[in-house]
């Protein structure tokens, strides 16, 4: 896909962080700066009989290339569309007798996708991926084993007929695909099914507070009709104001970890040592780790230092009970740990928010909507004292909120909270994406049964009873 508003951005040296992007006109909250087709896309290994191999969407009984036996696709119009990708991985397929796994078949997707299009690849790309960072030098003697492992693998999957690379070129490649292809989620952000490269967006530098967001939009899946679902696209949606010249940024992991983490993290998995405002500054570490102040009293050191042992010990028996679907017992965790925490954290400390989360969640999937409610609503205060106003994670947290709320019974609460997360997601996700079509019918349905709460609560709660109990799992239902 071409640029959309080409003229918007360029490429620039960005001083020690190489190479960046950089806008050349002001830009306005929730504005896309542009929005760009993955140039190699493919689906988890894990998932790869459950999500069509052309649109990623999950399918319950899709449709399966009878020449390879790997590729699902919804139906015989994806599967068309996907052709021009997947012939030739169907044929090395085929030939080997098995796929390779995920990371090999991007490679060769992408390897595959530059051969149809030789010199340039796409009109308004504005790098190639010769020209990317491929961090090898940088990289643990861990790291080199298991991408070397890939170029072995990579040389029995490639077609002994086609051009043959380099060991070198493959390993800049497989680098490539390393720091830069991007995590893709279902067509309702719920779950993550692929990676993707998208060069443009390889050139987006990160910041722990950045003033973009990347989100992906497949458009209206909706259809049944696979002929409407549209190619696999992100948009990069402008968090506020960017004055002209301005280094456009995005977040390549999550804010809710103190800077000294984020910074291993971001060393880690990219390779670089994040010097932004916040990391330099350590802004909001001190929330982050704050405790509880009474009558201008602290609790000692060693106090906290055993609580927050307390939680990592019990968030890992947390995770374990959810794994084996023991509920029950993921919410007598939760609690223990909340009270623990009570008069030790502060409402803003990782490690409650961490349990407040969970706790939130399988509590609403328990239908048990008050005290979910109460857990919800401390970890959207929370959140707003950490994440900045316009944040991803801020919107999905109010909107979660918002639902438990109104499955609640709290109509004025959840509708209030629907609507905060509704202008947040306008921006962020913009108006065209189905969570925010979501969002909006949902805005629509409890601003109408706010009116009749305030005109009648009785008969209010009466038609609610009744909804609730026709319809058990209702359409906000928190996973
Ligand atoms: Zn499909
Ligand atoms: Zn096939
Ligand atoms: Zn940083």
């Amino acid at each position: 896909m071409t640029l959309q508003k080409k003229d918007a951005v360029e490429v620039f040296a960005a001083g020690e962080k190489g190479r960046g992007l950089r806008t050349t006109k002001e830009m306005q909250p929730g504005e896309v700066v542009f929005a760009e087709a993955s140039f190699a896309a493919v689906v988890f290994d894990s998932l790869s009989m459950q999500v069509c191999h052309n649109c990623f969407r999950r399918q319950a009984y899709p449709h399966r290339c009878a020449q390879c036996k790997f590729a699902y696709y919804c139906d015989r119009t994806c599967q068309h569309a996907a052709w021009e990708e997947h012939k030739q991985e169907c044929a090395a397929i085929r030939q080997q007798g098995k796929a390779p796994n995920e990371s090999v078949r991007l490679a060769a997707r992408t390897l595959w996708r530059m051969q149809r299009h030789t010199s340039k690849v796409s009109d308004g790309q504005l790098t190639t991926l010769d020209f990317l960072e491929d961090h090898i030098s940088k990289m643990s003697p861990e790291d080199l084993k298991v991408l070397n492992g890939n170029v072995q693998k990579f040389k029995e999957y490639w077609p002994s007929k086609s051009k043959q690379f380099g060991v070198d070129y493959l390993q800049h490649i497989f680098g490539v695909i390393n720091c830069n292809a991007y995590t893709m989620s279902d067509q309702k952000g719920l779950q993550a099914v692929g990676v993707g490269l998208f060069p443009n967006l390889c050139l987006v530098n990160h910041d722990c507070r950045p003033n973009c967001t990347v989100i992906l939009n497949h458009g209206n899946q909706t259809f049944l009709d696979a002929s409407f679902h549209s190619q696999r696209r992100i948009e990069l949606r402008a968090l506020g104001n960017i004055s002209e010249g301005e280094e456009l940024t995005v977040s390549y992991v999550d804010f809710l970890n103190v800077s000294k983490d984020r910074q291993q993290q971001l060393k880690r998995q990219y390779y670089f040592d994040c010097n932004c405002e916040y990391c330099a500054g350590g802004v909001k570490d001190d929330l982050m780790t704050a405790v509880k102040e009474k009558d201008g009293k602290k609790p000692s050191a060693e106090q906290v230092k055993e609580v927050t042992e307390f939680t990592t010990q019990a968030l890992a028996k947390i995770e374990q009970a959810r794994t084996e679907g023991n509920f029950q017992e993921v919410v007598k965790l939760c609690r223990e740990c909340l009270e623990k925490q009570q008069s030790v954290l502060a409402d803003t400390h990782l490690s409650l928010l961490r349990v407040l989360r969970i706790a939130s969640e399988v509590l609403s999937y328990l239908q048990m909507f008050q005290d979910a409610a109460n857990y919800a609503s401390r970890l959207v205060e929370g959140y707003a004292k950490l994440y900045q106003p316009n944040s991803a994670q801020l919107g999905m947290a109010t909107m979660r909120a918002g639902v438990i709320h109104w499955h609640a019974g709290n109509i004025e609460i959840g509708h209030g909270m629907i609507c905060q997360a509704f202008a947040i997601l306008m921006i962020t996700h913009g108006p065209h994406h189905p969570i925010t079509k979501d969002l909006e019918s949902m805005r629509t349905q409890t601003e109408m049964e706010l009116r009749m709460f305030k005109q009648n609560k009785a008969m209010y709660h009466s038609m609610r009873e009744a909804a609730l109990n026709s319809k058990p799992t209702g359409a906000g239902k928190v996973h």
